[in-house]
C-alpha cells in the first residue's frame, strides 16, 4: 500500500493574471473594442494557466470556480438567480451584460477613487470583504425571494479543468455566509428565513458536481469568525445536515479564515462534513483546541501559509509548530494549505526586477507561495531531509531580515520609547484653541474649504507618466505641477472659496506619495491585487521602522500659499490610513508600525506650521476600515489607532488648526473614537444620507467643528445651490451655527473641471445666503 500522504492545497488563487490580463480583457470588452468571446478566452486562458501551475508546482487540492469575472460574491448571487428585477432577468440563461449591469451599473465605473462606494443607482452595492481590502457586491434580496440554480458555473469550470486533465475541487461560497453577507432590496427583513429556500439550490449544485466526477467541494463559511447570533449558528446546523443526508457521497471542506474560530469552534468542529480548514496564521493559537475537537476522521486542513501577506514563511518554524497536531493524525486527514485564498497577494515576484536582491528573499507572493506550501507537504509526509536546501533557504531569509539594518532602526525604537502621554495630546482643551485660532484665521461664519484634491486630468496623469517613463524632465514636470497649482489657487480665489487647498497634482496616490518619501517603504512594478472588479491596487509594503528622512510636502505647501493671502490647508494622510492601505510587517504589532508613521507625520505637521501653516489637514479616510471582525477587539484597535493619530496631530501650537476628513457612512458605533481624535475641524461624507449622519454627533453633543459634505461628488450632475442650503438647514437643526463648514463629499480628483467648477461656485452661493439667514 502506498504510503499516506497529506494533501496541499490554496483555496483560491489570484484571478488577475500576471500581467493584469483580466482589467484588459473586461476595459475592452466593456468599452466595444472586443467582442464577449475574447474576454471568455482570455478568462479561459487565465483559469488554465493557474490551474497548471498549481498541478506543475505539485499541489494536490487544486481549486476550481475560485475564478470570477468580476466579483465571487457576485458569481454566487447570479448563480442562485438572486438578480432584483431591475435588472429585467426573465430566467434562462444570464446574460453577460445582466451580470456587469449589477456590478457597474448601467452607466458604468463612476467613483470617488476609492472602494467602497455606490457606483450608479442601478449597480448593486459594494462593500468590504472582511477586514480585506477586496470589495465584494453586495447581493440583495425580497422578502419573497425564489432561488434557482440560474448558471452552472462551478460545474462548467469543474469540467474545463477535468479536459485538460487536471482534477479540481470547486470552492462555493457556503449558504449562510452568503445571507450574512446580502441585504433586503427592500424593508428590513431577517435574511436567514430564506435559508429553507436556498438550500435546495445549493444541494443541487453539489449533486451535479458530484455528477460531473467531484469528489471534494470547498465551501467558505468565512462568517465561522465573526459574532454569530443564535439564528446563525442553528442556520450552520441546519445547512450542513441538510447537505449531509441530500449529497452524502460528496466530502465538503468547511473553509473558514480571516480570524480564529472563537466561540464559534465547537460548533465549527461539529458540523458533519468531511473537513475543516482553519486560518492559523491569523490564529496560531487555536490549532491545539480545534485539533483535540475535531474527530480524527475529519481532515484537518492547516491553514499556515498567509494568504494575507507577502513575507516569506519561516518553514522551520511552521513545521515545529506542526508537529504535535500531525503526529497524532493520519496523515490523510491533515491538509497544508495557504490560510485564505491568495487572492489577496500579488502574483509573481518574478515580475519584480526593480527590489533589491535582499529584499526579494524576503518576500514570497501567490506563486512563490505554491512552493512553500508544497515543500511544507513533503516535509510533513516525508521527513525534512527531502528538502533540505529549500528549508535551509527559507531559514536564511528570516535570518538576514531578523539581523538586517534596513529593517531595525535604533533611533526610531529610541524615539518611540520617549513618547510621553503629554505628546499625545494637544496643549489646551478645544474651547481655548478655538478661541486662539479665530483670532489668528479671520474666517467668516459658515466657512467653505474642499476636501484636498482637484481633478487629476488626463494631462495632468499624462505628465506624470511621461516623468515616470523619463520622457518628461523633472524641471519640465515640477513646472508643469506648479501652473497647475497656481491655476487652482487662482480659481478659488476668484469664486470666493475661504480655505484653499494646492490640489494634489503632484500626488499618485494617497498613500504611495508618502510612502515613497517614508523610510522602511518598498514599492513594486507588477505587485496589484484586486481590490474591486477591474479596479486593482499596488499597496505598499512595509518592510522597516519608519521614519521620515526629509520633509514631503512643505515645498509645494509653501508655493501654494506664496501665491495667496488666503489660508491654504496643509494636505496629508494620517498613519492609521497609511497602515490599513498597506502590506504590513508581521514581525513586530501592527500598532508598532502605526505609532512609527504617526511620528514621521508629527514631523511634517510640525514642519509645515513652521513653515507658516495655519491649518493642517491629516486624512484618515481607512481608520473605521481597520475595525477588527470581532467586537470584543474594537476597543484595542480604536485605542492605538486614535493614540497614533493623536501623535500625529498634537505637535503644533493651540493656534493651529487640525483638521481631519473621513469618508464613510456611519459614525455611530465609533463616535466616542472620532471624539478621542480631537481634531479641530472634521471633514466627512454625508450629502447622500441627507446629513443623517450628523445625528451621531448631535447625540453625543460633538463639541468640535464639522465639515458635512453639501455635494455629491460621485455623480457627474452638477447640485444646485439650492439643494446645498436644503441640506446645510438639515444640518443647522443638528449642529450649532459655530460648528459648521461647508465642503463638498470627497474625491474630486475623479470629476472633471467643468462638473467641479459650477458646483463648487453654486456651493459658495449657498454658504452666502446661509450667512445671510443666520
Ligand atoms: N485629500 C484627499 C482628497 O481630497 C482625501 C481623499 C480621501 O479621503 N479618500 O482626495
Ligand atoms: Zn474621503
Amino acid at each position: 500500500m502506498a504510503k499516506s500522504k497529506v494533501s496541499v492545497a490554496t483555496l483560491g488563487v489570484p484571478r488577475i493574471g500576471r500581467r493584469r490580463e483580466l482589467k484588459f480583457a473586461l476595459e475592452n470588452y466593456w468599452s466595444g473594442k472586443d467582442s464577449a468571446e475574447a474576454l471568455l478566452e482570455t478568462a479561459r486562458r487565465l483559469r488554465a494557466d493557474n490551474w497548471r501551475l498549481q498541478a506543475e508546482k505539485g499541489v494536490t487540492r487544486i481549486p476550481s470556480n475560485d475564478f470570477s469575472l468580476y466579483d465571487h460574491v457576485l458569481d454566487t448571487a447570479v448563480m442562485v438567480g438572486a438578480i432584483p428585477q431591475r435588472y429585467g432577468w426573465t430566467g434562462g440563461e444570464v446574460p453577460l451584460d445582466t451580470y456587469f449591469a449589477m456590478a457597474r451599473g448601467s452607466e458604468g465605473d463612476a467613483g470617488c477613487g476609492h472602494p467602497g462606494h455606490v457606483h450608479s443607482t442601478s449597480a448593486l452595492e459594494m462593500t468590504k470583504w472582511f477586514d480585506t481590502n477586496y470589495h465584494y457586491m453586495v447581493p440583495e434580496l425580497a422578502p419573497d425571494q425564489e432561488f434557482v440554480l440560474a448558471t452552472t458555473k462551478p460545474v462548467d469550470h469543474f469540467l474545463e479543468a477535468k479536459a485538460l486533465g487536471i482534477h479540481t475541487r470547486p470552492v462555493v461560497l457556503g449558504p449562510v455566509t452568503f445571507l450574512r453577507l446580502a441585504k433586503s432590496g427592500g424593508e428590513e427583513f431577517d435574511l436567514l428565513s430564506l435559508l429553507p429556500k436556498l438550500l435546495p439550490v445549493y444541494t443541487d449544485l453539489l449533486n451535479r458536481l458530484h455528477a460531473a466526477g467531484a469528489d471534494w467541494v470547498q465551501i467558505d463559511e468565512p462568517c465561522l469568525v465573526l459574532d454569530l447570533e443564535a439564528g446563525e449558528r442553528a442556520a450552520l446546523e441546519t445547512a450542513y445536515n441538510h447537505f449531509a443526508t441530500e449529497v452524502p457521497a460528496l466530502s465538503l471542506m468547511l473553509a473558514t479564515y480571516f480570524g480564529a474560530l472563537g466561540d464559534n469552534r465547537d460548533l465549527a468542529a461539529s458540523l458533519p462534513v468531511s473537513g475543516l480548514h482553519v486560518d492559523l496564521a491569523r490564529a496560531p493559537e487555536q490549532i491545539e483546541a480545534v485539533a483535540a475537537k475535531l474527530s480524527s476522521n475529519t481532515v484537518l486542513s492547516l491553514g499556515v501559509i498567509d494568504g494575507r501577506n507577502v513575507w516569506r514563511a519561516d518553514l522551520n518554524a511552521i513545521l515545529d509548530y506542526l508537529k504535535p497536531v500531525v503526529e497524532a493524525r493520519p496523515l490523510d486527514r491533515i491538509e497544508i494549505a495557504s490560510s485564505c485564498s491568495l487572492l489577496h497577494v500579488p502574483v509573481d515576484l518574478e515580475l519584480e526586477t526593480a527590489l533589491d536582491a535582499e529584499l526579494k528573499s524576503w518576500l514570497a507572493f501567490a506563486t512563490q507561495k505554491l512552493d512553500e506550501l508544497v515543500v511544507l507537504g513533503h516535509a510533513v509526509s516525508e521527513g525534512r531531509a527531502g528538502v533540505a536546501d529549500a528549508l535551509q533557504a527559507s531559514a536564511d531569509a528570516i535570518t538576514s531580515r531578523r539581523k538586517s539594518p534596513r529593517v531595525h532602526d535604533r533611533k526610531v525604537g529610541d524615539r518611540l520609547a520617549a513618547v510621553t502621554g503629554a505628546m499625545e495630546r494637544r496643549k489646551s482643551t478645544f474651547a481655548e484653541r478655538r478661541e486662539k485660532q479665530s483670532g489668528k484665521l479671520d474666517l467668516p461664519k459658515f466657512p467653505t474649504t474642499t476636501i484636498g484634491s482637484f481633478p487629476q486630468t488626463a494631462e495632468v496623469r499624462k505628465a506624470r507618466a511621461a516623468h515616470v517613463r523619463g520622457e518628461l524632465s523633472a524641471a519640465d514636470y515640477e513646472a508643469f505641477l506648479r501652473r497647475e497649482t497656481e491655476t487652482a489657487i487662482r480659481w478659488q480665489e476668484e469664486i470666493g472659496l475661504d480655505v484653499l487647498v494646492h490640489g494634489e497634482f503632484e500626488r499618485n496616490d494617497m498613500v504611495q506619495y508618502f510612502g515613497e518619501q517614508l523610510a522602511g517603504f518598498a514599492f513594486t512594478q507588477a505587485g496589484w491585487v484586486q481590490s474591486y472588479g477591474s479596479r486593482y491596487v499596488r499597496p505598499p509594503i512595509i518592510y522597516g521602522d519608519v521614519s521620515r528622512p526629509e520633509p514631503m510636502t512643505v515645498r509645494w505647501w509653501q508655493y501654494a500659499q506664496s501665491l495667496t493671502d488666503r489660508p491654504v490647508k496643509g494636505m496629508l494622510t494620517g498613519p492609521v490610513t497609511i497602515l490599513n492601505w498597506s502590506f504590513v510587517r508581521d514581525d513586530i504589532p501592527r500598532s508598532q508600525s502605526c505609532r512609527q508613521i504617526a511620528l514621521a507625520i508629527r514631523d511634517e505637521v510640525v514642519d509645515l506650521e513652521k513653515a507658516g501653516a495655519v491649518m493642517i489637514q491629516i486624512d484618515e479616510a481607512a481608520l473605521r476600515e481597520g475595525l477588527p471582525l470581532r467586537r470584543a477587539d474594537w476597543k484595542t484597535y480604536l485605542d492605538w489607532a486614535v493614540g497614533s493619530f493623536r501623535l500625529a496631530s498634537t505637535g503644533v501650537e493651540d493656534a493651529t488648526q487640525i483638521h481631519t476628513h473621513m469618508c464613510y457612512s456611519e459614525f455611530n458605533d465609533i463616535i466616542d473614537a472620532i471624539a478621542a481624535m480631537d481634531a479641530d475641524v472634521i471633514s466627512i461624507e454625508t450629502s447622500r444620507s441627507r446629513m443623517e449622519l450628523l445625528d451621531a454627533f448631535r447625540n453625543y453633543k460633538y463639541p468640535n467643528e464639522i465639515g458635512p459634505g453639501v455635494y455629491d461628488i460621485h455623480s457627474p450632475r452638477v447640485p444646485h445651490t439650492g439643494e446645498m442650503t436644503d441640506l446645510l438647514k438639515l444640518a443647522r437643526k443638528r449642529l450649532s451655527d459655530s460648528q459648521i463648514w461647508i465642503n463638498p463629499d470627497c474625491g474630486l480628483k475623479t470629476r472633471k473641471w467643468e462638473e467641479v467648477k459650477p458646483a463648487l461656485v453654486n456651493m459658495v452661493a449657498a454658504a452666502r445666503e446661509l450667512r445671510a439667514l443666520a
